[in-house]
């Protein structure tokens, strides 16, 4: 069996695969065989016992992703993963209220470098890696079998992919889709254009969050910061706003605000969508709101970023607690993987002393039930969300 290529790591390194955390960094490597990227080969220990296996990429300092922990073809482990994802969300949602769901959301479900969430009867997919990208037929096949979809449609464009060396690419890979699908997420209607929304289309984390706002909203003024499709505003007005305000600083997301928000008549009346930089609005403006909902994008996209970022979320937050009126509600969150829920708190705090303001803690939140992170890979964990009650 000595002529099998493999990936062998380093003695002592094997801890975290047997720990089934899926990423292989390269300093762990002892030696690698001749491979080209995105290629899946077994991981041994470097006592020669089989722990993984894995697609590599050589420039990548995460150099391998792991796609199963059991000796078994690629093909039957990439089935598994997929036939559970599917079976996770079933039953989580009643799709005549919610028809847009997260089905995999990468390591959480087991397949690093793969996003899918659909709309309706439409399955957008992103991909992010090499190792993904050679999947990609298997993944719309078994996709195509087990879901009734009328199209999938790819929409691979991050940072990510570009540093593994590929280039974005957006288009149909099977069947039809409409550039525009209406979706429902608890009852409430949102247009999603599938080619030019952001991401995938909707922010399908934030789900819980936009309910929560619902049940804290009676007889409040509202602000969505940061609103782009006003998911968090129409949710503000369903459960009895007395005014709610958008502000993103996007000409297409505040259209898209108003097209979602005449799609749902019953909420027309009451909201105000502002195209404008939410920093200078905060500074500058007075805040007699009595909830305020802050769901920036994320500030950090990479470790460099860290601390701009950091000043970014403390000065939203500082504006923010300093000008609310007595008796209000704060929702804030932060989606920036290199800011952990321990920074993000601290952060709060000092906008909290800063501000010179007495705020409790209400709940602290993570993404949706559709977003699955897995026990082993606490990375997974991107978004955060405080609900602060401001005294
Ligand atoms: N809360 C939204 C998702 C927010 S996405 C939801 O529930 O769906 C982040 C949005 O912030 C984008 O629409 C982007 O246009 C907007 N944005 C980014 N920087 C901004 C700024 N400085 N001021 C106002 N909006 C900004």
């Amino acid at each position: 069996m000595n002529d099998v290529r493999k990936v062998v790591l380093k003695q002592g390194r094997e801890k975290s695969l047997r720990n089934r955390h899926p990423w292989i960094f390269s300093g762990a490597v002892d030696s690698f065989p001749e491979f080209q990227n995105g290629e899946v080969l077994p991981v041994h220990s470097s006592s020669g016992e089989f722990l993984a296996k894995a697609y590599f990429h050589a420039q990548n300092s995460i150099s391998g992703r792991v796609l199963t922990f059991l000796d078994e073809p690629i093909s039957q482990a990439v089935t598994r993963r997929l036939l559970e994802a599917i079976q996770l969300r079933k039953g989580l949602f009643d799709p005549d209220v919610t028809n847009c769901y997260r089905l995999v959301n990468a390591e959480g479900d087991g397949l690093a470098g793969l996003v899918i969430d659909i709309y309706d009867d439409v399955a957008v997919i992103q991909i992010s890696t090499y190792g993904m990208e050679a999947l990609k037929p298997l993944i719309v096949q078994i996709l195509n079998a087990q879901l009734r979809l009328q199209g999938i449609y790819e929409k691979s464009q991050s940072a990510a992919r570009r540093q593994e060396g590929l280039s974005n690419f957006s288009g149909l890979l099977s069947g039809e889709c409409p550039q525009e699908v209406i979706v429902k997420e608890n009852g409430t209607l949102f247009v999603v254009d599938i080619e030019e929304g952001q991401k995938t289309g909707l922010f399908l984390d934030q789900r819980q969050m936009r309910q929560l706002t619902q049940t804290l909203s009676s007889g409040r003024r509202v602000l969505n910061c940061f609103s782009y499709t006003a998911g968090f505003s129409l949710f503000a007005l369903k459960g009895g706003a007395l005014s709610v305000t958008s502000i993103d600083s996007s000409q297409k997301a505040c259209d898209c605000a108003r097209a979602n928000t005449h799609l749902n008549p019953t909420l027309k009346n009451r909201h105000e969508i502002v195209c404008e930089d939410v920093f200078g609005f905060l500074k500058n403006k007075e805040l007699p709101f009595n909830l305020i909902i802050l769901d920036p994008p994320a500030f950090a996209k990479k470790k460099q970023d860290v601390n701009e970022a950091c000043r970014g979320y403390k000065e939203i937050n500082r504006l923010c607690l300093q000008k609310m009126p007595p008796s209000s509600y704060l929702l804030t969150s932060s989606c920036s993987h290199f800011i952990d829920e321990n920074l993000f708190g601290q952060l709060i705090f000092q906008a909290a002393v800063e501000a010179n303001r007495e705020a409790v803690i209400c709940s602290s939140h993570i993404q949706a039930l559709d977003h699955p992170v897995s026990l082993f890979h606490p990375e997974g964990r991107y978004l955060k969300s405080l609900l602060l009650y401001v005294k």
